[in-house]
């Protein structure tokens, strides 16, 4: 490890990877520091990602791939189901795999990568970020960069000492939990996503198959619901009503920040990536996809700015992202708002209207379309996103 690199990166999940690499394939010298002692685990996710969120990153690979999706199941409050189908929408992953493999893509670009490696502090001289410390097999330690990446993920505390206004409203950091259950009889190629306030007000509870009858169960729910029952109990109030006797493999909790995308994402020597950025898609929390965009965004900007000796250059961060996906997450975050508050009532006569749709007809933009058709205001907004 040398004592000065063009770029440190803080964190190696998927958003943290993918900056990387894409940096360290421009060919300037890049540094990842992991602080978990394995790139991948734990994992505190249900994995479920498009096929085009991960082809434009990585070739499919059965090693991580645990159910191909190619249908979707909503379950209104009165339990009937709507069910859409896709062509091949999209995959369940084996994150700890996944997240290893996007990993080794950023090392065989040429990315130094340390885990066990826990960063605590900045360096920062006249006002821009000059590097990190951190802590490793009980040192602290310093090392320099012209620029850090942070892709510490939801619980990021890299950008707000950075000097960045990384809070976000309560009510919009949702409050997750999930199970790996096995012997979950379900359809292995469909993604079930139910509503109603007695599995997840104000967000959803969703079945995820993980191959072999096994599945990610689990909900997110608003903070504001947190506060007066907990995530647990909706769950546990849901597998003692649907799997009482299902053996539970894992159970992990964790927040997804359902908000708009930070007002600022980059300064002085510092770019933020990722959750550490809120780059999650409001609408469903998916953050995969999303975190590695504005992973590779940042790093090739990142990479520019030291390749053109411009360092102001990463200043056109903000920009690029809010072109690519922040624009577009703001439409999600004013559907979500829009669709979360339905009664059960709401969801029941939505889903009555639309199991008359021939299911060849069925599609997410028909779908919201239904939804939101008393507001018609929101309207457009899912004609933007769904259909042109
Ligand atoms: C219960 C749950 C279910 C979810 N389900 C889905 C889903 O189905 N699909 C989807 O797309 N998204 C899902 N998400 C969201 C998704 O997991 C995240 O959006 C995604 O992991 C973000 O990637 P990231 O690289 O920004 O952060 P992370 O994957 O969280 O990676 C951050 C990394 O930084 C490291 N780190 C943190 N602090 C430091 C430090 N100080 N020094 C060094 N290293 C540090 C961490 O150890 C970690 O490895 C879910 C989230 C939860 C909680």
């Amino acid at each position: 490890m040398k004592n000065d690199y063009d770029i440190i990166v803080v964190g190696a999940g998927p958003a943290g990877s993918i900056a990387a690499r894409s940096a360290a394939e421009k060919g300037v010298s890049v540094l990842m520091l992991e602080k978990d002692r394995d790139v991948g685990y734990p994992v505190r996710c249900g994995e479920a990602i498009s096929k085009a969120g991960v082809e434009e990153f990585i070739q499919p690979n059965e090693k991580w791939i645990c159910a191909k999706i190619s249908q979707f199941c909503f379950v209104a409050p009165d339990k009937s189901e709507v069910w859409i189908e896709f062509g091949d929408a999209g995959f369940v992953l084996e994150r700890k795999i996944f997240d290893y493999e996007l990993a080794q893509t950023a090392a065989a670009a040429g990315t130094e990568i340390i885990t066990r490696c826990y960063v605590y502090d900045l360096i920062i001289e006249n006002g821009k970020v000059c590097g990190v410390k951190y802590e490793s097999q009980g040192e602290k330690k310093e090392v320099r960069s012209k620029i850090v990446i942070a892709a510490d993920g939801v619980e990021s505390r890299v950008g707000r000492w950075a000097g960045l206004k990384t809070e976000i409203d309560f009510r919009e950091m949702e409050s997750a939990v999930q199970i790996t259950a096995a012997n979950i009889p379900i359809n292995q190629n469909a993604l079930y996503f139910y509503f109603g306030q007695n599995v997840a007000p104000n967000g959803y509870f969703w079945i995820f198959p993980k191959g072999n009858n096994s599945a990610n169960i689990g909900l997110g729910v608003s903070g504001i619901v947190g506060k007066k029952k907990s995530a647990l109990s909706f769950l546990n109030d849901f597998m003692n009503e649907h799997y009482p006797n299902a053996p539970i493999l894992t159970q992990i909790a964790g927040g997804v920040p359902c908000s708009l995308t930070l007002e600022k994402i980059s300064a002085p020597g510092i770019m933020l990536v990722g959750d550490a950025a809120r780059q999650v898609n409001p609408l469903s929390g998916g953050g995969i996809a999303s975190g590695m965009i504005g992973g590779s965004i940042a790093g090739k900007i990142a990479a520019e700015a030291i390749l053109k000796n411009n360092l102001d250059h990463i200043l056109s961060y903000d920009r690029a992202w809010n072109d690519r996906l922040g624009k577009r997450h703001e439409i999600f975050n004013r559907i979500k708002n829009g669709i979360y508050n339905f009664s059960d009532d709401t969801f029941n006569s939505l889903a009555k209207t639309f199991i008359k749709v021939p299911l060849e007809k069925r599609t997410l933009g028909r779908l919201f379309t239904q939804a939101l058709i008393n507001k018609p205001s929101l309207l457009v907004e899912v004609a933007k996103v769904f259909v042109i």
